[in-house]
């Protein structure tokens, strides 16, 4: 057995409200890494001014001292480095005061050894420079050596001595492992006297800006390699979204074929029904006529006259149905809806003047260009208008008018009578084929007419008067694009 595959179908709407989540997110763990990074990097620049001025001036103070160890070469070693120590921390306290979170110290080449180190003890000021000057002892104290903070100890020592190597001032900005892992930045400068490299000066301070602590480069690593993937699974699946619209459209398209078809279908079995019904009656009519006369009755001037009344209607059924069968199968080309819509008024004037009804035509010079087939359109104006002298037994009025549609983009032609007008039963079966309420209609003059509107485009419908009884016929017809080829807008 074999399982059909499972389908998952995201409606369209949560499908575009994923896609944009997405890309906004992207956008913004994107625009936030980039102002994060810009952060991490003016602390940087920061830590840098900051250090040069602290580590001038620790030099500054450091290399008079350290300098006149070297006058005297025999200096007793000992109690002297421990001497130097406590002086040499004390500048550095006084020298790192006024700089906030900066340690340093000194590394003195004739001893080896690291001197003079002013650590962090809470937050250096004034104070704490008063003390150092008053009690001229160091904030750390090693025994006659100074005690480098512990975690950068190493990195200082390397500094340092690259310093001293390449006599040059060096910074440096790196992450340290420990217990909590913290960025320091490091400024290594020679302390130069008389050409000669006496020593080194150091100062460091650890940057404690989140985006440093919390290990800022993976974490400025992981949001941006997020944020890419956002904006390409976001692409990925505006891509999507695009094909699912294009097949949706294809499938919009082809249900909607699929029902003009049906709706034609179920419009031609009406149709034939109707047509089925229409031509039995005639039928019936002259089948019983020849009945009677193979009977023997005899061929008198009425039964005749009855029988050729019946082949006629057969007649004048064929003839409607075959305008039927061409309503939309004309030629369109631009044309002028006012010619026309004349042309229908002046063939009803003679069967208007025979029932007293008079004709008022009313045309709009600026009317838009339609595509039509003047043959067709003829068709339904003398359907509409036929209908029309046909309710006004007592006579009356019949207006044609054309009109520009306020939008502009199309043309109104309006048959208005004043005949009984259009009860709620006929307004609902109107354009049906078949449907008629005279013992002579064979209710295809509407039906035909609509068909005609349609293959141009265009509708016709039907109202009542509002100033008074009668009926209003209405078809409208897309104006055509100056200097198109007759297709609709
Ligand atoms: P037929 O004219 O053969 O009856 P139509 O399709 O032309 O077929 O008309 C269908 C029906 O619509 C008519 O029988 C009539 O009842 C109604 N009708 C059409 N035009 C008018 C009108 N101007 N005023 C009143 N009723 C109308």
């Amino acid at each position: 057995m074999s399982l059909a595959p499972v389908k998952l179908r995201v409606p369209l709407g949560v499908q575009v409200g994923v896609v944009a989540a997405l890309f906004v997110a992207a956008l913004v763990v994107l625009w936030t890494t980039g102002a994060l990074v810009v952060a991490r990097e003016r602390r940087r620049s920061e830590a840098k001014g900051l250090l040069d001025r602290a580590g001038d001036e620790l030099a500054a103070r450091g290399s008079g001292i350290i300098a006149r160890e070297r006058e005297f070469p025999d200096y007793p070693e000992e109690p002297s480095r421990a001497e130097l120590d406590r002086e040499l921390s004390a500048e550095a306290t006084a020298a790192l005061a006024r700089h906030a979170g900066i340690e340093g110290g000194y590394l003195v080449l004739r001893y080896k050894s690291f001197l003079g180190t002013a650590a962090l003890k809470g937050k250096p000021n004034d104070k704490a420079v008063e003390k150092a000057k008053k009690q001229s002892e160091p904030l750390t104290q090693g025994q006659g050596e100074s005690r480098l903070p512990p975690l950068e100890a190493d990195l200082i020592d390397i500094q340092v001595d690259a310093a001293i190597r390449k006599k040059q001032v060096l910074f440096s900005v790196e992450e340290l492992e420990g217990e909590r892992p913290v960025t320091v930045a490091i400024r290594t400068a020679p302390l130069v006297v008389d050409g000669r490299v006496v020593g080194a000066s150091w100062v460091i301070t650890r940057l404690v800006d989140p985006l440093f602590v919390d290990r800022s480069l993976q974490g400025y690593r992981w949001a941006t390699g997020l944020a890419l993937g956002g904006i390409v699974l976001s692409f990925a699946l505006t891509a999507g979204l695009a094909r699912t619209v294009r097949r949706q459209a294809v499938e919009r398209d082809r249900l909607q074929t699929d029902l003009r078809r049906s709706e034609r279908l179920a419009a031609l079995g009406k149709l034939l029904a109707g047509v089925a019904h229409e031509v039995r009656n005639p039928l019936a009519g002259i089948r019983s006529t020849a009945q009677l006369w193979q009977r023997g009755f005899e061929v008198d001037a009425d039964s005749l006259g009855g029988l050729v009344d019946e082949v006629d209607r057969l007649e004048e059924i064929v003839s409607s149905l075959l305008q039927f069968s061409r309503a939309d199968a004309q030629d369109l080309a631009p044309g002028d809806l006012n010619a026309v819509l004349a042309e229908a008024a002046r063939l009803a004037a003679g069967p208007a003047e025979l029932k007293g009804v008079r004709v008022e035509v009313e045309l709009d010079p600026d009317l838009p260009p339609v595509a039509m087939a003047p043959p067709a359109l003829l068709q339904v104006f003398r359907n509409l208008t036929t209908n029309a002298i046909h309710a006004m037994s007592t006579g009356g009025t019949l207006r044609l008018t054309t009109r520009r549609h306020p939008s502009r983009q199309a043309a109104l032609a309006i048959v208005a009578d004043t005949g009984p007008g259009l009860t709620p039963e006929v307004i609902g079966h109107l354009f049906e084929p078949f449907f008629t309420t005279k013992s002579e209609g064979t209710g295809l003059g509407l039906a035909i007419a609509r068909e005609i509107a349609l293959a141009h485009s265009g509708d016709l419908g039907a109202a009542n008067r509002t100033e008074g009884p009668g009926a209003v016929f209405t078809l409208t017809l897309p104006a055509t694009q100056p200097g198109s080829n007759g297709e609709p807008r």
